[in-house]
């Protein structure tokens, strides 16, 4: 099966400063797709349009959407990637803070982003979800995220349900360790717990995630992938991992 061209095609990608959203941005991009990147940290968005974007705030998420469709001048691909974990550990030490920020960023935010850019979305468009292994199946000590996870999943089966008999497709790409900036933000800042988690294994790279957010868009428009699970070989679930002895 050959990849479809898809250059010339116009992108929104959240959480493009960073991780995943970036290296997404750039390979689209070497693809001929003109993007729209938004993040809060602008100075790190990379994109052929640059702007401020906060997808837990509807006035932010709003403006990004209508200078987005502006430039762009109409959306074909929409990357749902912005989100994060914060905290590793039992529910009982949950605080409001961490669950709010968490479940507005990653829930909240993606069915806002989704319903904003849905009117300007083509025919032939195509929406891409950044879900997780941990919205497939729970580990210890990361109630809030998971909850958030398996609510992305289960919000792209819905939409893809709504959408069927329109001709635009919806992808779930599940990720499991990611060597990303995600866990120095799970871990508030500590350096030391974050390159822990990536100690001892090779973990999938941002890279080859956005390879599967390519593939996924570069089938033909009658196949609609719709999920992509993607693990380093050393680990098998979200609490199952190998290391090598140090
Ligand atoms: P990352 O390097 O920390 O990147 C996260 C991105 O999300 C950043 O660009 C960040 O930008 C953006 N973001 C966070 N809150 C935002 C908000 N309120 N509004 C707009 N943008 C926001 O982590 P990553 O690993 O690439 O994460 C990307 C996605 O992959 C997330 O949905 C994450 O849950 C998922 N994922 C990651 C892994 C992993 O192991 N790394 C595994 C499975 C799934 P600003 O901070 O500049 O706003």
């Amino acid at each position: 099966m050959d990849a479809i061209d898809i250059s010339g095609k116009t992108a929104i990608v959240t959480g493009s400063s960073s991780g995943i959203g970036l290296a997404t941005v750039r390979k689209l991009r070497a693809a001929g797709v003109r993007v729209a990147g938004g993040a809060r940290r602008l100075d790190r968005v990379e994109g052929d349009v640059v702007l401020e974007l906060d997808v837990r705030d509807e006035a932010s998420a709003a403006a990004f959407v209508e200078a987005a469709v502006a430039e762009l001048g109409g959306v074909d691909i929409l990357f749902n990637n912005a989100g994060l974990a914060l905290g590793r550990a039992p529910f009982t030490e949950s605080t409001l803070d961490d669950e709010e920020r968490v479940l507005h960023t990653n829930v909240d935010g993606v069915l806002r982003m989704t319903r904003l850019v849905l009117p300007h979305i083509r025919d032939g468009g195509h929406i891409v979800f950044m879900g997780s292994i941990a919205g497939r199946q729970p580990y210890p000590g990361g109630a809030s995220y998971i909850a958030s996870k398996y609510a992305v999943r289960g919000f792209s089966y819905a939409i893809r349900e709504d959408l069927l008999g329109r001709p635009i497709r919806v992808t779930t790409v599940d990720a499991g360790l990611v060597e990303t900036e995600f866990s120095l933000v799970r871990f508030k800042g500590d350096q030391a717990r974050a390159d822990a988690v990536y100690d001892g294994l090779d973990p999938v790279t941002p890279d080859e995630v956005a390879d599967c957010v390519m593939f996924a868009l570069t089938r033909p428009p009658h196949v609609n992938l719709d999920e992509i699970v993607i693990k380093a070989i050393a680990q098998s679930s979200g609490s199952h991992v190998v290391r090598r002895e140090s």
